[in-house]
């Protein structure tokens, strides 16, 4: 067994040890943490709709009609109207003929991965891909084979000697900003007679002209990614995540899917909420286009900086320091002048490419990045590891 006090102090000397911070009042880009007002860059809150007026509201009304809870599973009392209706817009909205509500975006990939494959099996990953696309993998039985990042020359290799069920991967990896080449690994998926899943955590609401995210991007759609999973605590500013796919795809889920049988139901005002999400991201498309303007601003000011960012265009703009101790010593020092960004750390990410994981809302001004640049250019050893941004990347989207 592992002693507690002992294994606590080997990831304090690691640098390592995790600790909360408490956070007072609404979600946003000024909050309030352990008492000290700060300008955040790190949440995934990124079209800033986490406190915004009309999902508030929805909330309160959701609650005084269905009440706070949903007492049960969906497959007992705690399925609602809220949950139907929302299923109903998910799968508009990703354009399939259904959608299946799930409490996380954790136990939804645990859910889905588990209930397609199982012993004997092979499931293509990606090496960078969210530590529930791997717990799903491992909770399933099946044999896992994982690729370098992005590299679909090794995965089509992996494909000729392996009669793959699943291919799976993020769409925009969470910890790296950067998309997935999710055309070639449908190509892949479809030789090797698998079926490609992609978790679009951090690309639905903010990708794409009318924000579908990943595939919207790469124009692609339920023939080449069969399985989608999106979350609604991040872009959509609530709680909760769904897959979208076939009709059958989601029956089976409701027959299997484990952490979806075995679970209460998200409570129906938070589905209600979220509906009201949808209603606002979709009339807003200001909020997208703020967040790219945001980031090219923030690419363009870094160039100048000479700070050397990784090749993303999406609101996820990772500072690789290199060792953990570095990545603290960073965020320490930015919070020293009111800049909250976290350092990310292994298990979370490779170990010896610890970094700030820097965010983008669309609630930033522009004077936001102006300081956080300010406040970026007085890290010491800065400018280390990946490759530094060219002109032609800072003017992409
Ligand atoms: N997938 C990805 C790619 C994620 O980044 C996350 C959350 N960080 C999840 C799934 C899990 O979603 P949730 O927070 O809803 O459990």
């Amino acid at each position: 067994m592992i002693d507690p006090d002992a294994e606590l102090e080997r990831l304090r000397a690691q640098h390592l040890y995790r600790r909360r911070r408490v956070l007072d009042g609404p979600q946003g880009v000024r909050p309030v943490i352990d008492g000290r007002p700060m300008l955040s860059f790190c949440s995934n809150d990124y079209l800033g709709l986490a406190s915004h007026p009309d999902l508030v509201s929805a909330l309160a009304e959701g609650a005084a009609r269905y009440g706070a809870g949903s007492g049960s599973a969906h497959l007992v009392t705690g399925h609602g109207e809220a949950h139907r209706r929302l299923e109903e817009q998910l799968a508009d909205f990703t354009g399939r003929p259904r959608a299946l509500l799930f409490s996380t975006g954790y136990m939804a990939n645990l859910g889905v991965i588990s209930a397609l494959a199982g012993r004997g099996h092979h499931i293509l990953a990606d090496r960078l891909n969210h530590a529930s696309l791997t717990d799903g993998v491992r909770l399933s039985g099946a044999r896992l084979h994982r690729y370098p990042h992005a590299d679909t020359a090794r995965l089509r290799e992996l494909c000729q000697g392996t009669d793959a069920a699943l291919v799976v991967s993020d769409g925009v990896f969470s910890m790296d900003g950067d998309l997935a080449p999710v055309p070639e690994l449908a190509r892949a998926a479809r030789a090797a007679g698998g079926l490609l899943m992609i978790d679009d955590a951090h690309g639905l609401g903010v990708l794409g002209a009318t924000g579908r995210g990943t595939l919207e991007h790469f124009g692609l759609g339920a023939a080449e990614v069969p399985i989608l999973v999106g979350t609604l605590g991040k872009a959509f500013g609530t709680f909760g995540a769904f897959v979208a796919g076939s009709e059958a795809l989601i029956e089976l889920l409701i027959q299997r899917a484990r952490s979806y049988i075995y679970t209460t139901a998200l409570p129906p005002a938070v589905a209600h909420a979220t509906l009201a999400a949808l209603a606002v991201a979709g009339r807003e498309p200001w909020r997208r286009e703020q967040l790219r303007h945001l980031v090219r601003r923030f690419r363009r000011g870094a160039a100048e900086l000479g700070l050397r960012l990784a090749d993303s265009h999406t609101p996820i703009q990772p500072l690789i320091a290199g060792d953990a101790s570095r990545a603290l010593d960073w965020s320490r020092q930015l919070e020293e002048r009111g800049i909250l960004v976290t350092a990310i750390r292994p298990p979370t990410v490779p170990r010896g490419s610890a970094r700030l994981r820097i965010t983008f809302s669309a609630s930033h001004r522009e004077d936001d990045v102006d300081l956080l640049l300010e406040a970026l250019a007085r890290l010491p050893q800065r400018d280390t590891q990946t490759a530094p941004a060219t002109a032609a990347e800072v003017e992409a989207p």
